[in-house]
């Protein structure tokens, strides 16, 4: 942390506070404490400006799958870069990477899709869907079909379609959100909302029931599609209660409700096979993706649609003439050409059987963590987990929020050299670079362990409730 004056000079850290607001950020703290700046990273780690070594255990933003400075990513950008640095998709124009990036992804698909939308970030992903979902039942002609349904504590990003999505109230609170036709179901996190007595399978029965009865209050004919992250990521890393989708796409098929997949986070072997649909048994409608398609490197984000949907998007345009749809960068060949890379690396270094071997001692030091004082709950699958902080185990009651136990956990890890986050309230999330090694694995459990001590020991003296 920066010292209380640091604001007065002119150091990197005082102009960024003097010139920059920072996406997800206190703003008010941010005036005082300022920024970490990070100036390079190799591998899992990364390095501040100050040379301190941490562990990048978030991969940045649950993105940078490949770690930090994979020459093969950069190299592509690189070559793509001095052949044709920048084409669009626009009036039928397109350029070999977006082709070879689009035909890559349909190969790959959980599923037959039929075609490929590009943009740039998960958020534009998910508009995308939203609109791609309207003026499919437009062409239907059913213009009355237009809700969406999607999950409390759901994450689908921050544009506005996407914002109203996401089932977080401070991303609605104070924005004027959620926008009409979007609705929220009950969030299928077995240990917050599992009743005494009831199975993780009466459980997910109950959750399948709450959406089915939302679809009959609000009428069947009037809900196109529900939307969700197989793992849910931001929401806290909530895994889905077993024969959760099989039981809801079971009430999806009796009422004609499309299932859109947020494969941004799961997406690209996060859970141990290529897609997060592939570990949970879900058969999308359409796919959304994006950050470990380019391992962050640059942006771009990904759109997949069935054949069904990708027919009546045609049968529209027959009728009105131009998708009016699509971005600038839509298909952008410098981000496609390391998203092929990034693709094809995946391959060449066999990351899928990678993560399923290095998971083991991931999931098995994250169990190690159930017993400790603050933790409730872990929970972990693939390269991704977290621990929830609860202020009494037995209770499961969390803290009060005015002791920020989630933020101040988050410091003190990143003190003893493991960058994690503080998910919606006291979720401690870990979702490392893909490319972690065993060895790698264990020394961010032990830093991840210390913070949490050194926290545990913080409750303890200040008397946490
Ligand atoms: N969907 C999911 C599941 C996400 O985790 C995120 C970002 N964390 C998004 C969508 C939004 O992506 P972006 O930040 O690139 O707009």
């Amino acid at each position: 942390m920066n010292s209380p004056s640091f604001l007065q000079g002119n150091s990197l850290a005082a102009r960024d506070a003097r010139s920059m607001i920072h996406a997800y950020t206190n703003l008010s703290t941010h005036l005082t404490d300022g920024p970490l700046i990070i100036e390079s990273g190799k591998g899992v780690h990364v390095y501040d400006d100050g040379g301190k070594e941490y562990i990048e255990g978030l991969a940045g933003l649950w993105c940078a799958s490949f770690g930090f400075g994979e020459e093969e990513l950069i190299n592509a950008a690189i070559e793509q870069m001095r052949k044709l640095p920048f084409y669009h998709t626009f009036a039928s124009k397109s350029t070999e990477p977006s082709i070879r990036l689009s035909e890559k992804l349909l190969e790959i698909a959980p599923v037959e899709f039929s075609r490929v939308f590009f943009a740039n970030s998960g958020s534009e992903a998910n508009d995308t869907v939203v609109k791609l979902v309207w003026y499919y039942n437009n062409s239907l002609g059913r213009p009355e079909k237009k809700k969406i349904i999607s999950r409390q504590k759901g994450y689908h990003g921050v544009t506005v379609a996407a914002a109203s999505l996401t089932g977080l109230p401070p991303l609605h609170n104070d924005f004027d959100l959620p926008i009409k036709n979007i609705l929220h179901t009950s969030c299928p996190h077995y240990y917050r909302y599992g009743k005494d007595g009831e199975t993780e399978e009466e459980f997910a029965s109950r959750m399948a029931d709450d959406l089915e009865k939302l679809i009959l209050k609000e009428g069947p004919d009037t809900v196109a599609a529900f939307i969700a992250e197989p793992i849910m990521g931001a929401g806290g890393v909530i895994i889905p209660p077993t024969t959760y989708f099989e039981k809801i796409q079971a009430v999806l098929k009796k009422y004609g409700v499309l299932m859109i997949a947020d494969e941004v986070i799961c997406g690209f072997g996060r859970t141990g096979q290529m897609w997060g649909s592939q570990t949970f048994g879900i058969q999308p409608d359409i796919l959304s993706c994006a950050k470990a398609l380019s391992s962050a490197y640059l942006p771009i984000s990904a759109v997949m649609v069935s054949q069904d949907i990708f027919d009546g998007m045609v049968k529209q345009s027959e009728k009105h003439g131009a998708f009016a749809h699509g971005f600038t960068y839509s298909g952008h060949p410098v981000p496609a050409a390391v998203g092929l890379r990034t693709m094809e690396l995946m391959e060449e270094r066999n990351i899928l059987g990678h993560v399923r071997h290095v998971a083991k001692r991931f999931n098995e030091r994250f169990n190690a963590l159930a017993d400790h004082p603050l933790v409730g709950e872990v929970r972990s699958m693939g390269l991704i987990g977290a621990i929830e902080l609860v202020a009494d185990k037995k209770t499961k009651r969390p803290f009060d929020p005015k002791y920020k136990a989630g933020p101040k956990t988050a410091q003190a890890m990143q003190d003893a050299g493991v960058i994690s986050r503080a998910v919606a309230g006291d979720n401690l999330a870990l979702c490392p670079p893909l490319i972690i090694t065993e060895a790698e694995i264990d020394e961010m459990f032990d830093r991840f362990g210390k913070g949490l001590d050194d926290v545990a020991a913080m409750a303890f003296r200040e008397n946490w409730r």
